[in-house]
Parts: C-alpha cells; structure tokens; sequence
C-alpha cells in the first residue's frame, strides 16, 4: 500500500450501514457500528446467535441469503466481513461502482477505508493506523497507550464539551481559552472524575472559570533542543515546546524535533550557518522582545545547549535588560552526544583527565586561542565550528608542538540517521576533510581518545578510518604547518 491514507472520523448516527457476513467478525463490527447510532442492515445466510436476537429486537434489519449488489442502494458505507474472499471482492467492487465506501476487514487491497485500531475514551478516541502495513503493530502500539492514557479522559473530555459555551462566553481569546484549559487540566478536575465525583469537578471548574489568573506576562524559554536525534531531548524541552505560543528557532534544530512542538505553536527561523547569517543577532532579540511583550510563551529553541557557543549568554543579558522573564532547559551539546554516538570516550584514566569545547569559527575566533595549551597532551579537545578553519585548526596545534600522529574523529551529522564518522590523524586533517567532502555540522574530536571511534563505535554506518593513507605533503600544506 503505497498511498498515504486521509485519517477521519465518520459520523454515522441515524444513516444506513451495510454489513455483509452474519459471523462472529460481522457481529463485532455490528456492534460498533451500533455504538455509533448508524442504522445497520447486515446481509448475510445466516446469523451468529446475537445477530439473530438483534433481528427480534428490531436493532438491526437483515437481508437473507448471497450477496447482491443491489444490497448497497442507499448505503453510505459497506463493511465486508466474510470468510471468503470472492464474495468479499464482489462485494467491493459493487461498493466502488456505487461510490460507496467499503472496508473488506482484513484486506487493505479491497479496502477504500480502514477501520484503525482505537483507544476509546469517549468523547475523545484515539485512532491507529498502519495502512494495512502492519496491523499487529497498530494494535501493540494500542495496548500501550490504553495503559497510558487515564480512564477519566473521557468523563474530562465530556465536561469541557458541557462547559464549552460557557467559557467561550467568559473567555473570548483564543489564547486565554488555551491558558485556562491548561489550568483545568492541571488542577484536581481529573482526580475528582477518575472517583467519579462529577459534580465537584464541574464545580472546581466553574471556580476556575469565575477567578480568571492574573493576566500572565510574556516570556522566554530558552531551550537547548540536543544535537538532532529526537529522544535526546529533555522532558522539560518538550514541555516547554508544547506549550509554545512561538518557536524561534536555529536552523541545526532538525525537522524531526519540530515535529514534537505544539501543532498550531507559530515557528519562526532564525538559523544562522558559519558566513550565511540570515536574521542578525539583534533582530532576534527584537523578535525575542516583541512576542514576549504581546504576551506569548516564547521558546527560543537551539541545537545542542543554549550555553553552548549557543550565544545564550547574550540573549538572557538582553531580557533581564528589558525585564521579561526567563528559563533556561539544558540540552545534549554536540561534544557529549558526538562521542557518544560515535564511541569516543571523552575522557579515559590513560590518555584525557581533561575536555575542552573550542570554537574554530573564524580567523578571529582563532586568533586568541591559547594553542601551546590546545596542543598539550593527555587532553581532549572538542572542536565547534571547525570546518571551514580546518587547515588554520591543524597548523595552529602543529606549531604549538602537538603530535602530527594524534588521531582526530570529525563527527559530521551527529545523532542523525545520516552521521558519518571519519577518523584520522592531525597530519591528515585537512585532506580527509577534504577527500570526504565534511559539510557542516560536523565535530571535531582531538586526542588519542578519538582513535577508539575505529573499534567502540555503535550506531550508524562504520567509521572510515582514513589513518592509514599517505598524503602526499603538498607546497601548501608544508606553508600551512610552517
Ligand atoms: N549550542 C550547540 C553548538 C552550536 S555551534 C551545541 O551545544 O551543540 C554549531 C556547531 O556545533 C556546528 O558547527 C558543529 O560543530 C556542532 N554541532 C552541532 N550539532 C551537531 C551534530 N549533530 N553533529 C556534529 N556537530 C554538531
């Protein structure tokens, strides 16, 4: 099944449903179809011993013997629940030459819908569906969740929907509507209906509703989103992100972790990639101030840790300046989640007592490093931003002193599906980059610790191990370590 299915909830009270097969699938989907008012006819020569009380009781009408197609006059929908297949495509195929809908069960390919798998907490229900792929799937997967999901969601969902009018007509903003859902949600509200006490929890929200919280001001969440694989994320930066008015967000924060955020959270981008600066720095903070200022739940969202060459720093001197309140969330910064994804460990008792993070990002930022330092032994340097300094990065440390044989891994799209991991020596630096084309974000990791990523590495493709080719010392590289 190729195609991409359009998920919907059908609304069946009081129409005309066809279900062909009298057995004990036939009687299963009956009965949902029941559950949801439609008015069913079942087609079938025979009837499970329910079907046929249903029959007396006048719920459900029944047509006798073999399928004909005139059955689905009238019908909306048609569900196909026989054990033979042939009676089945029949039934299909005059479904589809009424325009009918029809579900064959257990057949994605004659199926125009399908029925999901559904954790039901009625009003709210939850839907499954794995296109016919995987239906065993679907239904693990729903098992799960029904542990998950509170039995008092639906008594919730049931009072929200009695008191939708009247906090519409208390509250007329959308967004004060969603700040007081939250706080029912919060409250003791679920409490009081999983005991089955309705009548104080609409009381409690009544009270809710009648002492509106003092109009919230605006703020910032800066929020560190980790190197790009989504389930580095930290509870709290989810939650942060699921309760965003307004995502800021750098262009290393990956698709897959958007995804996570509120549905209707606005998204702005404000990434900036080494020598393409899209939105400056000062009209971040502009941004940053304006929603905050109209009220919103700002998150400022950034890849790895927001203090981490994040220029975090600056945006909170900038919003305690302008008095708008603020919370940091920490995130997996590249140097820990490259090396773990690529089996470095960062420090080791015989090679590293000690890390450094070091940015490489322009000429400027290596000017002031302290290279007789970087160079020492028994260390491990962790290099942001490297890429583009790479040949400035491996003559600064070779003419401090360090060893042209110190292995170095560049980690490139750490995390992510497509990570590479290349290791080589100091020597070779320049020329492994270069041979395998390394494109931003990619890491540096300098110190024999690096050497480990050959043997200790877990995930994604196995490294390349470039340390035993040769490069020919060119004219420019003798000048470059000079
Ligand atoms: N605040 C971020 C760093 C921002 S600077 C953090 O804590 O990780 C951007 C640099 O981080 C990139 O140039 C690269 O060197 C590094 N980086 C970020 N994500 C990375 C990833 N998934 N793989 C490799 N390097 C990454």
């Amino acid at each position: 099944m190729a195609t991409r299915l359009y998920p919907l909830f059908a609304r069946l009270d009081g129409l005309p449903v066809l279900v062909v097969g009298g057995g004990g699938v036939a009687e299963r989907k009956t009965r949902a179809l029941l559950d949801a008012g439609a008015r069913v006819t079942v087609g079938a020569p025979d009837l499970t011993a329910t079907l046929a009380q249903w029959h007396r009781d006048g719920a459900i009408a029944w047509l006798g013997g073999d399928f004909e197609p005139r059955w689905i006059d009238s019908m909306w929908l048609v569900i196909a629940a026989t054990d033979e297949r042939a009676v089945n495509r029949r039934v299909s195929d005059a479904a589809a030459a009424q325009r009918v809908f029809v579900n064959v069960v257990d057949d994605a390919e004659l199926s125009s819908f399908h029925v999901p798998a559904v954790i039901d907490r009625a009003p709210l229900q939850i839907a499954i569906s794995s296109a016919g792929a995987a239906p065993m799937l679907a239904r693990r997967l729903r098992e799960r969740l029904e542990t998950l999901l509170d039995h008092a969601l639906g008594p919730l969902a049931a009072l929200l929907a009695r008191a939708r009018e009247r906090i519409r007509a208390t509250l007329n903003e959308p967004v004060q509507r969603r700040a007081f859902y939250d706080r029912v949600i919060d409250s003791d509200v679920l409490d009081l209906l999983r005991a089955g006490r309705s009548d104080a929890a609409e009381a409690t929200l009544d009270m809710l509703l009648a002492t509106p919280p003092a109009t919230a001001p605006g703020s910032v969440v800066l929020v560190g989103a980790g190197p790009g694989d989504p389930s580095l994320l930290t509870l709290a930066a989810l939650r942060a992100m699921y309760q965003a008015d307004v995502i800021l967000h750098d262009r290393l924060v990956s698709p897959a972790i958007l995804e996570l955020a509120r549905r209707d959270a606005e998204r702005i981008e404000v990434g900036k990639e080494a020598g393409n600066h899209h939105v400056s720095q000062d009209r971040i903070h502009a941004l940053l101030l304006e929603h905050a200022r109209a009220g919103r739940r700002v998150v400022r969202l950034k890849g790895g840790d927001p203090f981490v060459f994040g220029r975090g720093g600056e945006e909170l001197e900038f919003l305690r300046d302008h008095g708008v309140p603020y919370e940091v969330v920490p995130g997996v910064t590249a140097a820990l989640a490259c090396a773990a994804y690529a089996g470095v460990p960062l420090t080791h008792r015989d090679h590293a007592q000690s890390v450094r993070f070091v940015t490489a990002h322009t000429r400027d930022s290596l000017g002031v490093l302290d290279w007789k330092s970087l160079a020492a032994p028994r260390q491990t340097l962790a290099v942001y931003m490297g890429v583009a300094q790479i040949a400035a990065l491996q003559s600064g440390l070779l003419t401090a002193g360090a060893s042209r044989r110190t292995p170095v891994a560049i980690i490139e799209n750490g995390t992510r599906s497509a990570q590479r991991v290349i290791v080589t020596t100091l020597a070779q630096l320049p020329r492994s980059a270069a041979r395998h084309a390394v494109k931003s974000p990619a890491l540096l990791l300098v110190g024999n610790v690096a050497a480990s990523a050959a043997r200790l590495h877990w995930f994604g493709a196995a490294p390349i191990d470039d340390r035993g080719a040769q490069p020919r010392e060119t004219g420019a590289m003798r000048r470059a370590a000079a």
